[in-house]
């Protein structure tokens, strides 16, 4: 990445620091993105891509999942709890803390300036902060925490900025390849509009292509499916998303509603059985847009200023009531009066940072109540054409595909290029195969295409 003067940090004059977070080794290493390692066998009619790339999240143990999501029986209030302060030193933010929008750019963007209001009104002028994590939560609380006067250091286990925001610009693919968060919908104007503002142009993805193994069909209805969680959204007890279904006489397993729960599920990461009905987001409707220029220089801008040390790892974060210690992965320790904690959920969960005392019930209960849901994507591109249609958003409807939703770049870059999405378990299972087989279930998918 380009490196600036918020890369290397705690700057000059601060030798000794600057020596240990410079020669920190990360402990363990981010999943390293899976290329081609062998010529894909593809299967008839698709060609071999002239280039793949894959995500995974699953296994990404400074992500350990995509996106939070809310499990049947766990009330929204899990939220604010995972959210709330304690002692007035450690602070949380993150897109799992917020209540409207979990599991979103938006939602994390929100958390970052939740969180500053929070440690505003209990810190004095010019106290060191720590911010844990440069995704989205941590570099918009950074940036603004740096504004109002508070000396801010940024520790990011990885070696880049961005979080669950990461693009790749590689030369040999013709656009740059989105492996994080990269669609927006209707709720998320704010948030387009703040892209474009830093320069980050935006692209509408229209129309939508339903195929079944004979043939094209009507785009599918929603609204059975959201009237019947609309039902259990009144009822006085939470039941999942397919026993709303079910209650509501819809079965989950009919490939059209299948369709649907697949597009919940690579929203949410959560399969519809163990999904609250009560705080499922709702389906999305009308045409996304799409991100079609990196999204790095985005996260650099609103960390421009602020000190930021890459490949440092926090392991463990020790709090009384005169301030909190840092440790690094190395071993090393440094003090500062607050901390904002960042890191995904599922890092949380598999309790990488060890928390001194511990946590107080309330936080870890929220923890382990709330569910870390899996979301994996695959760019393909090719040199010419397999496909004719001009559809952006391609679902499979009673296939047996891995990775049941497409989008076709073509009408909007010129260029030939899928991106497959998939949701659930079924991307947990994508994620744990290897490079080879998730490249052939990949292409596997897209037959009923051709
Ligand atoms: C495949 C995929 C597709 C998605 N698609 C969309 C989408 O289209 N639209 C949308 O709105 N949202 C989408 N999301 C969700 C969105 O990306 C996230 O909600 C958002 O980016 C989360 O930001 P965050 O700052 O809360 O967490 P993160 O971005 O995960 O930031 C947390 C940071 O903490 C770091 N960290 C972890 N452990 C440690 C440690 N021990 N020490 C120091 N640092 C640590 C991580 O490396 C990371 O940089 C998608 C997510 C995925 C994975």
């Amino acid at each position: 990445m380009r490196i600036t003067r918020r890369t290397l940090l705690l700057g000059a004059g601060a030798g000794a620091v600057s020596v240990l977070l410079a020669s920190c080794t990360p402990e363990p290493k981010p999943t390293p993105t899976p290329t081609r390692t062998r010529e894909p066998e593809p299967p008839p009619g698709v060609p071999a891509p002239a280039g793949s790339i894959r995500s995974t999240w699953t296994t990404d143990p400074f992500a350990l999942g995509a996106a939070s999501f809310t499990p049947v029986g766990v009330l929204a209030d899990a939220r604010a709890a995972l959210g709330r302060p304690v002692d007035d030193r450690l602070f949380f933010a993150g897109e799992a803390t917020d209540e409207d929008a979990p599991g979103t750019v938006r939602g994390a963007i929100a958390s970052g300036e939740r969180v500053v209001d929070e440690l505003m009104d209990a810190a004095g002028s010019g106290e060191r902060v720590a911010v844990i994590g440069a995704g989205l939560a941590g570099a918009t609380a950074a940036a603004l925490l740096a504004d109002r006067g508070l000396q801010v250091t940024v520790f990011e286990a990885r070696d880049r900025v961005g979080g669950r925001v990461f693009t790749r610009s590689d030369d040999s693919w013709p656009v740059p390849v989105q492996l994080g968060a990269w669609l927006f919908g209707e709720d998320d104007a704010e948030v387009l509009d703040r892209l474009r503002a830093g320069d980050v142009g935006t692209v509408d993805l229209t129309g939508s292509l339903w195929r079944t193994p004979d043939g094209d069909i009507e785009p599918v209805d929603p609204v059975p499916v959201t009237t019947a969680i609309a039902a259990a959204q009144a009822a006085p007890e939470d039941v999942s998303v397919t026993d709303a279904l079910t209650a509501a006489g819809i079965d989950p397993a009919d490939p059209s509603t299948a369709a649907l729960l697949d597009i919940l599920a690579a929203r949410t990461g959560a399969a519809a059985g163990e999904l609250s009905s009560w705080f499922a987001p709702p389906l999305p409707t009308g045409d996304p847009a799409a991100t079609r220029d990196s999204l790095v220089p985005f996260v650099e801008h609103a960390l421009d200023g602020v000190q930021v040390g890459l490949n440092s790892p926090v392991a463990r974060l020790a709090y009384d009531d005169t301030g909190v210690s840092v440790r690094l992965g190395t071993g090393e320790a440094l003090s500062f009066d607050r901390v904002v904690v960042t890191v995904p959920l599922g890092v949380l969960q598999d309790r990488s940072i060890e928390f001194d005392p511990p946590l107080p019930f309330a936080n870890r209960g929220a923890i382990s109540a709330l569910g870390m849901g899996a979301i994996e994507t695959v760019w393909l591109r090719w040199d010419e054409a397999f496909w004719e249609n001009d559809e952006a958003v391609w679902h499979a409807v009673g296939t047996d595909a891995v990775i049941p939703t497409w989008i076709n770049l073509r009408p909007v870059t010129g260029e030939n290029v899928l991106v497959g999405i998939v949701g659930g378990a079924a991307a947990a299972e994508f994620a744990e195969l290897s490079d080879d087989d998730a490249f052939d279930a990949a292409l596997a998918s897209l037959t009923v295409y051709v």
